[in-house]
């Protein structure tokens, strides 16, 4: 199942070792980042079923949902329960997005297999989200980082509003930076740079990125999560990718928004991200067909038109030769 064996007829040659072939985590944040901001609540069941339906995709690490309090995200209520009810097959990995030790407890308690711990690093954004300075926030972070840890479960730390802030406009790289050093510091393995308003371009991508890296030093990864706001979400990806970024959020059939980010629209779409991303010759391990059709059932239970383009035109190559289409070339 790893490599192909050598063909006897090919010359003998010193054995190199390929190319490493660029690879990311793609982290489908559909059911928490995608719902949170719908006004349609979706039932248990078919929250059940949009799971079953990205897993059937071949999607291995979802964002189930977040922990917090039900009466600021009505949405996100039935995450324990929804944590507890789906499929667990073997190497997927389901995230529970955290905000504090009440959080965490819940969390824990609900069976995640990974923490996502969010925060803003901006004060204005965080005190109106959390109700807490951004150093409060990460206070708390240290000592759940460690609980995460004495409970085996994964542990990363998202840094909200890290390319632009909607109260306190541009953020100084230097104000990231420090947030990147210090949850490098509590030992994650994950640190992930939010555009949660969408308004990051692929040149300030590269160079936080990039930045991040150094800071965060080897043993940790950094991943990107983007908001397709502005349309500039798949190009940020894009720039991510090339500086090394181990893993991209995205969100089935392009769903999202932040309750508490004025006009927040949705995540990247992970379709179109598989799209561009298997074009590239970064292999995904997901069924695109599935995961559109995925996308266009949940748009039908959402019942409003979701952003994603690929949902939308179909892959292409197409597996089943359409009728050519017409018009002007
Ligand atoms: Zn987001």
């Amino acid at each position: 199942m790893t490599a192909t064996a050598p063909s006897p007829a090919s010359p003998a040659a010193q054995p190199t070792a390929p190319p490493a072939a660029p690879s990311v985590v793609l982290r489908e944040v559909g059911p928490r980042d995608g719902l949170q901001n719908e006004a349609r609540l979706l039932p248990l069941e078919e929250k059940q079923e949009l799971i079953r339906r990205l897993l059937a995709a071949g999607l291995r690490h979802i964002e189930i949902g977040s922990f917090v309090s039900p009466k600021a995200v009505p949405q996100m209520a039935d995450t324990d329960q929804l944590c507890r009810t789906v499929p667990r097959p073997p190497g997927v990995v389901y995230t529970g997005l955290v905000l504090n030790a009440r959080g965490y407890d819940r969390a824990a308690a609900a069976g995640v297999d990974a923490v996502n711990l969010a925060l803003a690093v901006t004060e204005t954004f965080n005190r109106r989200n959390q109700g807490a300075a951004p150093g409060e926030s990460m206070a708390v972070f240290r000592d759940l980082v460690q609980r995460a840890r004495a409970d085996g479960k994964a542990c990363s730390i998202t840094l909200g509003t890290a390319f632009g802030c909607p109260f306190e406009g541009e953020v100084p790289e230097g104000t990231v930076l420090r947030f990147v050093e210090q949850a490098a510091g509590f030992g994650v393995e994950l640190i992930t740079l939010a555009d949660t308003i969408g308004v990051a371009v692929p040149t300030q991508v590269v160079r936080l990125v990039r930045a991040a890296r150094r800071v965060a030093g080897p043993d940790v990864a950094i991943g990107c999560h983007f908001h397709n706001t502005r349309n500039t979400g798949l190009a940020n990806a894009y720039a991510a990718l090339e500086e090394g970024a181990a893993l991209l959020d995205a969100s089935v059939g392009g769903t999202g928004g932040c309750p508490f980010a004025p006009r927040a629209t949705g995540n990247i779409a992970t379709e179109d991200l598989v799209y561009m991303l298997e074009r590239m010759g970064v292999a995904t391990g997901v069924d695109l067909e599935a995961l559109i059709a995925a996308a266009r059932w949940l748009e039908e239970r959402l019942g409003h038109p979701l952003d994603g383009q690929v949902m939308k035109s179909g892959p292409f190559p197409s597996r089943t030769a359409a009728p050519a289409a017409g018009g002007e070339g």
